[in-house]
């Protein structure tokens, strides 16, 4: 990791000695510190251990080695060797591959357990916290957010996510998010968040629906600079393992000309993945909008604009010919099962998660955390919630019975991987892939000991468990501990941060 313990010290202390953990202080402990995909430590052997490859060939091997260098996967067999290589003993804990998570507001961090999705009148307002948090935090608080959250995903086991930047009023709020994910070392796409716009101030007094209209709003020439800056600045290196994503304010509901224009230009850009939440409208827009026909996709498509770099996320109402339409155009689907259970309560989106009838359809299909603002951030609670959600309808149960466990895994490693455009990149242990590994131990009481590795891991591993994880072959996790990372500073300066803009929130009033 090149995130050394002597810049991260500098990050920290630049942060405990300024309040203005100035602009210039982080934008100096980012250089040097970001981690370089291509980059490696060196070959490294892990030996003994018990693959859970996810791959289709390979599947499970017990007690094998696998080898990495520069970076990938280079063998993996029984008896393998390579001089000079750091030798891990992985007697007695199964590797699998670092899993991924395709949709995640990692911002929201920031202000945890502010309000909880387990006390729903609460969460109601949850739009409010964000219209009076987001104006309220400065581009330190959006660093320490980005990197805050990027730590515990990877922590977790999460070794690659889309980030999806909504929260971010100005360039430098989002310039700073995008440098405080991208430092936490993490892979996949920081999806920045067209048209979000905020004319009030933590003191004013706004129109309630005013501050709704500007959460995302049109996209101006504004937002096109602040992505142009994100791509020069900080997402230049195509061979990085984090990538700059764009998420259009132009989505279901909009006219379908200006879709066309914001997604072309977005394209015009060399953006590789077009992010976007997907909803069905409450009632069928006019023709020539999204939304006329279903949740949208067939007016995409007979517009011509899905294609392989179409992401949505949530897509509940999706139906069996948009399922259709979106994995013949190479779309990709993201269902985030622990935070949707609400829907069940909402009678303009009442259904249960797509990603089950997503996978049969075809539809590369993934799950992810959306919330981290109130829900777990042991990634393994969220697979589970991915296979329990299918027997909300009779058509998940259908597919939930013909399951292994290896088929809810696959949401957030192979498919999963696939599902955030990289499946060619990451998501099982295949030689030629990225070496992005989860090493757990199965020594802890209550981790069972039979059944097949899969069922055993869906069943029975937690966050806890994890000893090591690797991303690109390089380790970020040892032993159980993150490499430089000092969680009680980093807890004091999220807790320091909270005091500052939480009561300043307080002071907008809604009318
Ligand atoms: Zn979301």
């Amino acid at each position: 990791m090149k995130m050394t313990r002597k810049s991260f010290l500098r990050l920290t202390a630049a942060a405990a000695a300024s309040t203005a953990f100035g602009k210039q202080a982080f934008a100096q402990s980012s250089v040097g510190s970001v981690p370089d995909g291509s980059a490696s430590n060196g070959p490294l052997l892990i030996r003994g251990a018990d693959l859970l490859t996810m791959d289709p060939e390979l599947k499970e091997i017990e007690g094998a080695d696998v080898l990495v260098e520069n970076g990938k996967i280079a063998a993996v067999g029984k008896g393998l060797a390579r001089e000079g290589a750091e030798v891990i003993d992985g007697g007695g804990m199964i590797l699998m591959p670092g899993m991924s998570d395709g949709h995640r507001h990692v911002w929201q961090i920031i202000d945890a357990g502010r309000l909880a999705k387990t006390a729903p009148s609460g969460y109601a307002g949850y739009q409010e916290w964000k219209m009076r948090t987001i104006v309220s935090m400065t581009p330190e608080d959006h660093y320490l957010g980005g990197l805050v959250g990027g730590l515990l995903a990877i922590d977790s086991g999460v070794t690659s996510i889309i980030d999806y930047a909504h929260g971010q009023i100005n360039e430098e709020n989002a310039l700073a998010a995008a440098r405080g994910i991208k430092d936490s070392g993490i892979s996949g796409w920081f999806a920045f968040q067209m048209g979000v716009s905020s004319s009030y101030r933590p003191g004013d007094t706004v129109p309630l629906a005013d501050a709704h209209a500007q959460r995302i709003a049109e996209t101006t020439e504004v937002h096109w600079s602040i992505a142009e800056r994100l791509q020069k600045e900080i997402f230049s290196d195509n061979a990085a393992v984090m990538q700059l994503s764009l998420a259009p304010s132009s989505v279901n509901g909009s006219l379908l000309s200006e879709i066309e224009t914001e997604w072309s230009r977005i394209r015009a850009m060399g953006v590789k993945l077009i992010s976007s939440h997907l909803h069905k409208t409450a009632e069928p827009m006019p023709e020539g909008y999204m939304g006329y026909r279903d949740s949208g996709i067939p007016d995409l498509h007979k517009a011509g604009l899905l294609g392989p770099d179409y992401h949505c996320t949530h897509a509940n109402k999706l139906t069996a010919e948009e399922l259709e339409m979106l994995r013949d155009s190479g779309g990709m689907v993201c269902a985030t099962a622990m935070g949707e259970f609400p829907y069940m309560a909402a009678e303009a989106i009442r259904g249960p998660s797509v990603h089950a009838r997503a996978r049969a359809a075809g539809v590369a299909a993934g799950i992810g955390v959306d919330v981290n603002l109130v829900l777990t951030q042991d990634y393994f609670e969220h697979i589970r919630a991915a296979f329990w959600s299918h027997y909300l309808e009779p058509a998940g149960v259908d597919i939930a019975k013909q399951y292994k466990s290896e088929d809810v895994l696959d949401f957030a490693t192979a498919l999963g991987a696939k599902s955030m455009r990289l499946g060619d990149e990451t998501g099982s242990i295949t030689v030629g892939k990225r070496a992005d590994l989860v090493l757990l131990r199965t020594d802890r009481m209550g981790f069972a000991m039979q059944g097949t590795l899969a069922d055993r891991v869906l069943n029975y591993a937690s966050r806890e468990d994890i000893d090591s994880v690797w991303i690109s072959g390089q380790a970020k996790k040892r032993n159980g501990k993150m490499i430089g990372v000092d969680w009680p500073e980093l807890k004091a300066q999220v807790a320091a941060a909270q005091a500052r803009f939480g009561p300043l929130a307080d002071t907008i009033t809604f009318t």
